[in-house]
């Protein structure tokens, strides 16, 4: 058996099956390229769902994490570490806020943002207990826990994991008047995405975003921005939510990017009169703030503002649409998105995104299906010129009309 299958079989035998990968078995990165374990190269145009912005095996990152974890790694947030604070000070910087709170996880920075807010809600906003509301959209992914999920509008995200956390509410997402609408005077935040990544690179009209800051505001609810797979540059700014003035939310939630792909870290920022909330004792992760984590997180965010990579992704994600927006076919209905965050959606006609994505992984570029019919691309931000004009050529053969 040729080894790939060999691999695949394996796999599918002993891991629950709760992806459906693309067949293929990587073994090596570098950048913008994976190697399978056969030699073959490919461009990757998913950057592990945009955590690995800075490319895979950054030399910075893999330093930081290799020195790092021949010092120490964990110590548990019952002790301080000579890390956490110089990464933290760096990312509060960057995201012009005063406080975090690490983590690992997107989920689990969801989460976190979940209690602060309600805890807020209480103990600020006076609502009563127990009543607190968070509003969330159509469509929204804020990742797989009971929790998140709950929040979803997406059924098979949710069947037969009931019962579910309550004191949500799910408005339209681009729909200002319906927002405004929703909240009552028990709700504590919002939490959205300034793109909705996993929707489908589902972007809002503009103004949606300064329109939300302002509700919010006048009602007394906290905007709260899940920057998870936006934010770090992908979209062509630090944070996606910049691209609209007036938008800066009260609280950003990050992960992914956060590490580049190396080790799992996340954060909730925000002002310290929203996270005063957090007392010692009331909510805690063990390997949150770890050194380890710490150092690689403190790379992956100079890695990010040294080689300007917000810049990159605006400059070369206009280019790249150009590009595609240039194929002569009839297959596509709609080509949209921010920087390096692109989304080429497919009339339903044409049949599903997953068959063009298997033929693009037949010219040596990895990218997934996002829903039925939309084709994510997303490479690394520290893709060349000439490696988009190689990308956009292949899309263009893979889609040109027969
Ligand atoms: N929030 C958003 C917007 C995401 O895109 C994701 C992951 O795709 C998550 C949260 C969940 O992150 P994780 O998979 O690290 O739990």
């Amino acid at each position: 058996m040729p080894l790939q299958q060999e691999i695949i079989h394996k796999t599918d035998l002993h891991s629950a099956h709760n992806y459906h990968p693309l067949p293929l078995v990587l073994s090596r990165g570098k950048g913008i390229w994976v190697w399978d374990v056969d030699g073959n190269k490919y461009l990757d145009c998913l950057s592990a769902y945009s955590a690995v912005n800075q490319g895979h095996c950054h030399p910075k990152i893999i330093s930081a994490l290799t020195e790092q974890a021949g010092k120490l790694t964990l110590t548990s947030r019952a002790f301080h570490n000579d890390q956490m604070g110089d990464f933290l000070e760096k990312l509060c910087a960057m995201a012009e806020m005063e406080m975090a709170l690490p983590m690992n996880t997107g989920a689990e920075a969801v989460e976190t943002a979940i209690k602060a807010v309600r805890k807020w809600g209480y103990e600020v906003k006076g609502v009563p207990d127990n009543q607190a509301e968070i509003i969330f959209f159509e469509g929204n992914f804020h990742g797989r826990t009971v929790t998140t999920v709950s929040a979803s509008s997406e059924e098979d995200y949710k069947h037969h994991f009931g019962p579910f956390t309550p004191g949500f509410r799910i408005v339209p997402y681009g729909d200002a008047a319906a927002l405004e609408a929703a909240i009552t005077d028990n709700t504590v935040a919002i939490i959205m995405e300034p793109i909705q990544g996993e929707a489908g690179i589902n972007v809002p009209p503009e103004g949606y975003l300064a329109a939300t800051r302002k509700i919010c505001r006048d009602n007394d609810v906290l905007m709260v921005m899940d920057e998870i797979q936006t934010g770090l540059g992908r979209t062509g700014k630090l944070f996606c939510y910049q691209h609209e003035d007036h938008a800066k939310p009260d609280m950003l939630i990050v992960g992914k990017a956060l590490s580049g792909g190396a080790y799992p870290v996340s954060a909730v920022i925000s002002s310290r009169e929203i996270l005063r909330v957090f007392t010692p004792g009331i909510h805690g992760s063990t390997y949150g703030g770890n050194p380890l984590g710490a150092a690689v997180g403190l790379a992956a965010l100079e890695v990010i503002e040294e080689e300007k990579l917000a810049d990159r992704s605006r400059l070369l994600g206009d280019y790249l649409m150009r590009k595609l927006e240039a194929i002569p076919t009839n297959k596509v209905a709609d080509i949209r998105g921010k920087g390096l965050f692109i989304g080429i959606e497919l009339h339903k006609e044409v049949g599903l995104a997953r068959p063009y994505c298997e033929a693009l992984m037949d010219r040596g570029i990895l990218c997934k299906e996002t829903h039925d019919y939309v084709i994510r691309l997303a490479p690394p931000l520290v893709i060349e010129m000439e490696q988009i004009d190689w990308l956009a050529e292949q899309i263009a053969e893979v889609l040109q009309d027969e």
